[in-house]
């Protein structure tokens, strides 16, 4: 048993009245919402941190499921209704501490806003005292924990925000939110950018919704849904002892971003090459304008970026690669429920060697490799599929077949050129040629089941 998250984002449309947005003043509503908010906090946070006591009393805790009693911290419900009767002015309680009056402070506050204002802070204060009090115990003079900040994203609770989907066009949809205008608190609807992709995620079963942030950029304002699933899903060892456990290997490569081979009862059941689709040869021109510039400018100057919009550019394309990648690692997985899926360990991998531009791309193959290694076993997990990692030793240098030590090479016309950079593979022991990749991904299921004697010792967790 497990659990995952993930986050869905819809976004709110602010543009200027002239491109079909909304009104100017509903992003400055935005503004003031974000910045009353972190102000509130602040107000908690100073309150909590002037009474420290209280905040890490120790009371007798009754535990939920077996009724014992024993001492723990006070729990974050008990401390939220103690600060609300210490600062907040009611008819039934019209005398709260006078330095500490929020209602004076911030008439009108939503009751909503206000009480999770006190959850975020109760977390961040505790965090801090704990780390404080471990500083001063420990004597050492310099690392001492700064004062955590008041700012943060909005959490949107119900009672503060309304989701409204037209069911029959859901180009109308829209988003009410209360928020502040800076000398009230009103609710106003913002339409949201039509997507459909974020109605099924947020429809999809198994998946639990927590409350929603409100996240407020420069150009654009977004709420994030976070949700979360429970897994359930077999340990590794106890699959391991299934004889019709399904096994799906990745090898992970620069042109051939990832070779998957499935694997069961000791045969090959199905492969899947990823290719890169030129994104290595793409960046790789970029780079060599990148490297240019650099050379033409000099020395870079400390704390200045060049280039932004550019390597902008090749994020997102990695980063666009690396989720198709992972998809289509997913999509195979999913073909053989109860699978184990078995990457290789990545190889941390100086790269050296080459102009500039060429070491360069090699440090952004590396990052692309390690970014599908990632969402493909957050993807995996997310539909019940455990992964494992085997050492990566020698995956590319034996034979997927009688596991002898081979050769890379490549054939051009009738020559054959033998190095490391090869396509092919072939077996000197028992002469078997094969694309190299494919021979990789093999051998990473024998390393998985630990079947030829070069395989070494391999830890594989989940
Ligand atoms: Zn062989």
């Amino acid at each position: 048993m497990g659990q995952t998250a993930r986050t869905t984002k819809i976004l709110l449309d602010i543009a200027a009245p002239d491109q079909g947005g909304a009104n100017p003043g509903k992003r400055s509503y935005l503004e003031e919402t974000v910045a009353v908010l972190d102000a509130a906090r602040q107000f908690y946070l100073d309150f909590f941190l002037a009474h420290p006591d209280k905040l890490m009393e120790r009371v007798e805790v009754i535990s939920k499921k077996t009724g014992e009693v024993h001492e723990g911290v006070i729990s974050a419900d008990n401390l939220l209704t103690w600060a609300e009767f210490q600062t907040v002015e009611t008819p039934d309680h019209p005398t709260p501490l006078p330095d500490w009056n929020f209602s004076r402070t911030f008439p009108d506050f939503p009751n909503r806003y206000r009480r999770s204002v006190i959850k975020d802070v109760i977390g961040k204060a505790r965090g801090y005292l704990t780390t404080l009090l471990k500083w001063q115990s420990s004597g050492k003079k310099k690392g001492k924990p700064g004062v955590p900040t008041a700012s943060n994203h909005p959490t949107l609770y119900a009672g503060t925000f309304s989701l409204e989907l037209d069911a029959l066009d859901l180009r109308k949809s829209f988003v009410r939110l209360k928020v502040y205008t800076g000398s009230q608190w009103v609710w106003v609807h913002y339409p949201t950018r039509y997507n459909r992709y974020f109605e099924q995620r947020r429809a999809e079963s198994g998946w639990e919704a927590e409350s929603p942030k409100l996240i407020l950029g420069k150009q654009s304002a977004a709420i994030h849904f976070l949700q979360t699933k429970t897994i359930t899903a077999k340990k590794i060892v106890e699959s391991k002892r299934d004889p019709d456990l399904v096994t799906v290997a990745v090898d992970l490569n620069v042109k051939q971003l990832a070779v998957i081979t499935v694997r069961q009862h000791g045969v090959i059941k199905e492969t899947r090459f990823v290719s890169d689709q030129g994104l290595d040869q793409h960046r790789y021109q970029h780079l060599k304008c990148v490297a240019k510039k650099q050379w033409q400018a000099g020395k870079a100057v400390k704390g200045e970026r060049s280039n932004r919009q550019l390597w902008a550019h090749l994020r997102r394309q990695n980063l666009d690669s690396a989720h198709k990648t992972a998809q289509a690692i997913v999509e195979v997985c999913e073909k053989y429920p109860g699978c184990v899926l078995v990457f290789e360990r990545l190889r941390v991998i100086k790269p050296k060697g080459g102009s500039k531009s060429r070491r360069l791309n090699r440090k952004q193959a590396n990052q692309l490799k390690g970014k599908i290694n990632q969402l493909a076993k957050e993807k995996a997990y997310a539909v019940g599929i455990v992964s494992c990692e085997t050492n990566a030793h020698g995956t590319s240098q034996y034979c997927s077949r009688c596991g002898a030590k081979g050769e890379r090479f490549s054939r051009k016309g009738s020559v054959c050129i033998i190095g490391r950079g090869g396509k092919l593979f072939r077996c000197k022991a028992c002469s078997y040629e094969v694309q190299a990749d494919w021979n990789a991904s093999v051998n990473v299921h024998h390393s998985f089941w630990r079947e030829y004697h070069w395989q070494p010792r391999k830890k594989c967790s989940g």
